[in-house]
C-alpha cells in the first residue's frame, strides 16, 4: 500500500509499504481522510521524543472498513467508521470503569516512543483492534470526522468542568482546540464567553465561532476586562489551551472566587502557579486527558452542526502531497489551520 512514512526525523517519504495484518479481533480500515495534528508536526523534529523513526504517523481519521478478524462480530467490509485515537486495553482497572483515556496500557495511533511503536493512518490502509472504533453517521462527512479527534478533546475538557447554564467562561488560547473549546462551551450552556489570544485573527474567529468578547492579551488588561464583564468577580470558570505559565496565570488570574481552571494545554512540562491565590480563593484545578469516551456524542455535534469545523480546515490535500503540507506546517506559515489529507 501507498503510505507517509517519517523515515528519519523531520522527513516524510510517501511510497510502498507492506500491507498492514489484522489480527482476530482487529479491522482493516482504508483510510480515506487524517488530519494533521500539531503534536505531528512537533515531533517529526525528534524534540517530543514520540515520533521514533520509522514510523507512519496520523491518529485522526476516518475510512471504511475493507477487512474484518474472524472474532469480529459488530463490524462489517464497507461500513463507514472513525476511531479513538489511543488504542486501550479494555480490560485493566481504569478501562474496566470507563476511563479509556487513563488505560495503564494506553497506545497512541501513530506513536513510537520507548514502550511502542504503533503504525498511524497516513496510509491506504490501518490495522485497528474492533473496541475503538465508532460507526460515522451518515450526516458526518470523511473530513469532519477526521477533526472528530480534536473536537473530543474540547469537548471531554468541558464535560469535566462545572459549567452552569449562563456561566461566563474564559478561553485561554484560541488556537484549534481552543476554538472547538469555545463551541463546546456554548453547547453547554455558558453565557459570556471570553477568548484571550495574541492573534487579532484567532480572536476574530473565536468570535464568529460563538465567543462574545475576543481579548488581545499583549494589548490590554486580562483580568480587569473579565471583571468588568462579570460585575467585578471574574469568571465562573477558565480553560487553558496553550500550556505556559503566562497563559496559565491569566487563566487563574481570570477566575471568581471559588471558580474553576480546566487545563488542556501542557506546552511547558511545568509551570509556577500562585499557590496562595489558589488556596485562599478556593480555586480548583484539574488537567484534562484526551477523551472518555464522547465521540459519539462528537459526531452527533457535529450532524448536527451544533459544533463547525469548516472554518478551521485550511486545505485537503492528497496523501502523496503531504510532505510538503507537513513543512509548511513546520515552518508555521501564517494562517495555516488544520490541513486534512485524502488517503
Ligand atoms: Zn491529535
Ligand atoms: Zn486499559
Amino acid at each position: 500500500m501507498k503510505a507517509l512514512t517519517l523515515t528519519e526525523y523531520k522527513s516524510l517519504v510517501f511510497g510502498d509499504v507492506p500491507d498492514p495484518r489484522i489480527a482476530d479481533d482487529e479491522v482493516l480500515v482504508r483510510v480515506r481522510a487524517c488530519g494533521i495534528c500539531g503534536s505531528d508536526v512537533h515531533g517529526m523534529d525528534g524534540s517530543t521524543g514520540r515520533r521514533r523513526p520509522p514510523i507512519i504517523m496520523g491518529h485522526e481519521a476516518a475510512g471504511v472498513i475493507a477487512d474484518v478478524g474472524k472474532q469480529v462480530k459488530d463490524w462489517k467490509k464497507g461500513d463507514r467508521v472513525t476511531f479513538d485515537s489511543t488504542v486501550f486495553c479494555g480490560a485493566c482497572w481504569y478501562c474496566k470503569r470507563g476511563l479509556i483515556n487513563l488505560c495503564d496500557h494506553r497506545r497512541v495511533l501513530g506513536v513510537s516512543c520507548d514502550d511502542y511503536r504503533q503504525h498511524g493512518a497516513f496510509a491506504e490502509y490501518v490495522a485497528l483492534p474492533q473496541r475503538i472504533l465508532y460507526a460515522l453517521p451518515d450526516s458526518v462527512t470523511f473530513e469532519q470526522a477526521a477533526m472528530v479527534e480534536p473536537v473530543s478533546i474540547a469537548v471531554h475538557a468541558v464535560e469535566i468542568t462545572p459549567v452552569s447554564l449562563g456561566d461566563t467562561a474564559v478561553v485561554v488560547g484560541a488556537g484549534m482546540v481552543g476554538l472547538l473549546v469555545v463551541q463546546a462551551l456554548r453547547v453547554a450552556g455558558c453565557g459570556k464567553i471570553i477568548a484571550v489570544d495574541l492573534e487579532p485573527e484567532k480572536l476574530e474567529l473565536a468570535q464568529k465561532l460563538g465567543a462574545d468578547v475576543g481579548l488581545k492579551a499583549d494589548e490590554c488588561d486580562v483580568v480587569q476586562e473579565v471583571r468588568s464583564h462579570t460585575h467585578g468577580r471574574g469568571a465562573d470558570v477558565a480553560l487553558e489551551v496553550v500550556g505556559l505559565s503566562t497563559s496559565i496565570n491569566t487563566a487563574i488570574a481570570s477566575l471568581r472566587k471559588g471558580g474553576s481552571l480546566t487545563v488542556v494545554g501542557n506546552l511547558s512540562p511545568k509551570v509556577e502557579i500562585p499557590l496562595q491565590v489558589l488556596v485562599t480563593r478556593q480555586l480548583t484545578l484539574a488537567g484534562s486527558c484526551a477523551n472518555s469516551g464522547e465521540v459519539p456524542a462528537c459526531l452527533d455535534l457535529l450532524g448536527r452542526g451544533a459544533i463547525t469545523t469548516e472554518a478551521l480546515v485550511s486545505a485537503t490535500p492528497p496523501l502523496a502531497e503531504g510532505a510538503a503540507w507537513f513543512n509548511r506546517l513546520y515552518a508555521r506559515e501564517p494562517g495555516l489551520l488544520k490541513v486534512i489529507l485524502h488517503c
